[in-house]
């Protein structure tokens, strides 16, 4: 088992004495607080804390991951708190800790590949800190090293999960060791026939190989040296899972896989040229195969892993695959982003490193400021998908969201009725308002109704495309069937004014020459237009009127225009088409029992006036139209009522409570006194109708010392 002595004396080279202490504390702390638990091999539970630290400190982490190493199951598995992490440990620790305990309670469910890489995504999301991630892996890297102590069906859950989520997220990090060692424990699991009759196959030729990985070094050995180029040549064999994902690939068997061996020149100049002359060194030794050369200096991979590789036919005709690099693209190799935070003597990082760091700044998409590249190091926000959120379905699939999205969004990525329908939603099995901004790892449940209607309010924050354009046509479609309904209604009051048959004369060539002015298609496209009040009822019924009549009426027009109300021949009732096409004018607040009357206002619908309201003097009166109440369920209105009194005491309180009596909102109350010391209190309201604002009225005349009271007009 790895003492604290052991992790101290992997760290003290590079780390100082305070931050030494720090970790003996963490150490002290994690194992007073995983004191009798037992992991499942039987060894004290703090044997797992103290490897992944061990792992951390081998990759010469800095001391709040290696702190971290050691407490990264403190406030899942124990009753520790964060506030006691940072209380002990200060806030980094606690953030990263945090950060471990929420990733630790994703549950990888799905292995389809698609999902696969969400589920990396949403990793990435949540390592705020890259550190988070590293400490992840190291922790996983331990877990799967102990596996074969778990249940049979844990074996296989963690193992797919691994192979899925983990190896390929060690690779993209560039973390070449962990990525290796993850796939062959995973693979392992996963099929152990299969691993270990590879594994035999391996041993089995192992003497052999070994002395021709031999034979093969001395001679490029021998053709550098010649060259004197300084370095070192690996011949290993390669890793299991990746033999085994080549036969599965190539449809081969063992016996023809080629190149079980790698090698590797590994230079001591740190100049890139070397490499290309070593590779032509190879290039002149062996023919090499065409196709086969990759230049990843001249272009590196997306971990920004850089090595030229090539295969050449070799000294006994064979396939020999061969990568060359320097020592420092080497370190990157094998370490990935875990190579920067190594402490290093005399190492200026304000020099060469600047180039390196730039790429990694590319390859993690990181806007930060880059000022100081230690610094940058040990802050390295691991933004790469700065703009996703990634949450589950109930069924554990995850999907990506535009950062701002929403439950009603969720909705209706998942299906346009369940949109529609969508009248609640439960994030974590919580009910949340339908507003709620989505966050990495929510558990998003829709609460739906048949039957239920969007509503134009979501437009104002859903942000996915898909729903803003379904919640839109639903939206247009609705108000294109009420534009329809009330052009019929106007159409047919005009017409029958005239004695007329819309009926019969919808149809007719006289209508049809508004058509192409209007971009009118169908009939029911002509009620919409008259709907929208984009063509107004007299303009269509004038068609089929003599000439003399149409100048009558348009002198009557102008009549009505000074006494109003007057165009009574037309008269809609307020039933059917309220909602998105009646709104009721703020300027007079027209309560029910109010003589009202109608202005068609353009792709609008019709907005209710009272008849007394000053505003329809300077409206089109051929777009007035009479309108009255047909109210069947008691709604509130919202009028405004002033009342005037002498100044005492109470006064609004006294208003106040005659008006609550009647069981009456008051949305607003104003009081002020004028230079008579007379209080003006103004109200805000809401009443059924006129009849109970008028009983209102008339219970304030009652108190003492009321002046006046009146319905006033809405202050603007
Ligand atoms: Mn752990």
């Amino acid at each position: 088992m790895l003492r604290i002595t052991d992790i101290l004396e992997k760290t003290q080279s590079y780390l100082s004495p305070v931050e030494l202490e720090m970790i003996e504390k963490a150490y002290i702390f994690s194992a007073s607080v995983h004191q009798g638990q037992i992991r499942l091999s039987g060894e004290p539970y703090l044997t797992h804390p103290m490897e992944v630290a061990g792992m951390l400190a081998d990759m010469k982490m800095d001391a709040a991951t290696i702190i971290t190493g050691l407490l990264h199951d403190t406030v899942e598995d124990t009753l520790t708190t964060l506030k006691q992490i940072e209380d002990n440990f200060g806030k980094v620790v606690a953030n990263l800790v945090d950060g471990l305990t929420k990733i630790s309670k994703i549950r990888f469910s799905s292995q389809e590949e698609r999902q696969a890489e969400n589920f990396r995504k949403m990793i990435l999301a949540m390592s705020s800190d890259m550190r988070i991630l590293l400490i992840r892996l190291a922790d996983r890297v331990h877990n799967m090293r102990t596996l074969e102590f778990q249940t049979p069906d844990r074996q296989h859950y963690i193992a797919q999960e691994t192979l899925e989520l983990y190896a390929p997220l060690a690779n993209r990090l560039g973390i070449n060791w962990m990525k290796t060692e993850l796939e062959d424990l995973a693979f392992r699991h996963l099929d152990f026939d299969a691993y270990n009759d590879l594994a035999k196959r391996v041993a089995k030729k192992r003497e052999k190989r070994e002395r021709y990985t031999e034979e093969v070094k001395n001679i490029i050995k021998k053709e550098l040296d010649n060259l004197g180029i300084q370095g070192e040549i690996e011949g290993r064999a390669k890793h299991f899972y990746s033999i085994y994902q080549k036969m599965q690939e190539q449809h081969i068997n063992f016996d023809e896989v080629y190149d079980l061996t790698a090698f590797r020149i590994i230079l001591d100049s740190d100049k890139e040229k070397d490499c290309y002359e070593a590779l032509s060194a190879v290039h002149a030794l062996w023919k090499p195969v065409p196709g086969r050369f990759k230049d990843y200096i001249a272009m590196p991979k997306a971990n920004n892993y850089r090595s030229l590789h090539t295969t050449v036919i070799g000294p006994y005709g064979e396939r020999v695959e061969i990568q060359i690099r320097t020592r420092e693209m080497h370190e990157w190799a094998e370490e990935g982003i875990a190579a920067h935070w190594h402490y290093k003597e005399g190492y200026d990082h304000h020099g060469d490193d600047v180039e390196q760091i730039r790429k990694l700044r590319e390859l993690l998409e990181v806007q930060q400021e880059l000022d100081n590249p230690h610094e940058f190091m040990s802050n390295l926000k691991l933004a790469l998908f700065p703009d996703e959120v990634y949450v589950f379905t109930p069924n554990g699939d995850v999907r990506a969201f535009p950062k701002g999205a929403t439950p009603v969004d969720f909705a209706y990525s998942i299906h346009t009725d369940i949109g529609h329908q969508c009248i609640g939603a439960k994030v974590n099995r919580n009910i949340v308002p339908l507003k709620y901004l989505l966050k990495n790892g929510d558990t998003v449940e829709i609460i739906t109704q048949a039957g239920h209607h969007p509503s134009k309010d979501w437009l104002k924050f859903v942000v996915t495309s898909k729903a803003i354009s379904r919640i839109r046509s639903w939206v247009n479609a609705e108000e294109r069937k009420k534009s329809i309904g009330l052009g019929k209604a106007l159409l047919e009051k005009e017409f029958k004014k005239h004695h007329l048959k819309l009926n019969q004369l919808v149809k007719s060539e006289e209508i049809k020459g508004l058509y192409a002015e209007y971009s009118i298609k169908t009939s029911d496209d002509l009620l919409a237009t008259v709907g929208y009040g984009r063509l107004s009822p007299k303009r269509v019924v004038n068609l089929f009127l003599p000439e003399d009549t149409v100048k009558k009426d348009d002198v009557s027009a102008q009549k009505t225009k000074k006494k109003i109300p007057v165009s009574s021949s037309l008269g809609i009732s307020l039933t059917g088409i309220e909602d998105v096409l009646v709104r009721f004018a703020k300027c007079c607040e027209p309560i029910p029992g109010d003589a009202i009357i109608g202005y068609i206002s353009r792709g609008r619908g019709v907005t209710i006036h009272t008849t007394g309201c000053p505003i329809i003097q300077e409206l089109d009166p051929e777009r007035l139209v009479t309108v009255e109440w047909a109210i069947k369920e008691k709604n509130a209105y919202p009028v405004h009522l002033r009342a005037v009194c002498r100044d005492h005491k109470g006064v609004l309180a006294e208003i106040s409570s005659i008006i609550s009596s009647f069981d009456v909102n008051i949305s607003h109350a104003e009081i002020e006194t004028n230079p008579d010391m007379q209080a003006i209190c103004d109200f805000r309201i809401d009443v059924h109708d006129l009849t109970q604002f008028n009983q209102i009225v008339t219970s304030i005349k009652k108190l003492n010392g009321i002046i006046s009271v009146e319905r006033i007009r809405r202050v603007q």
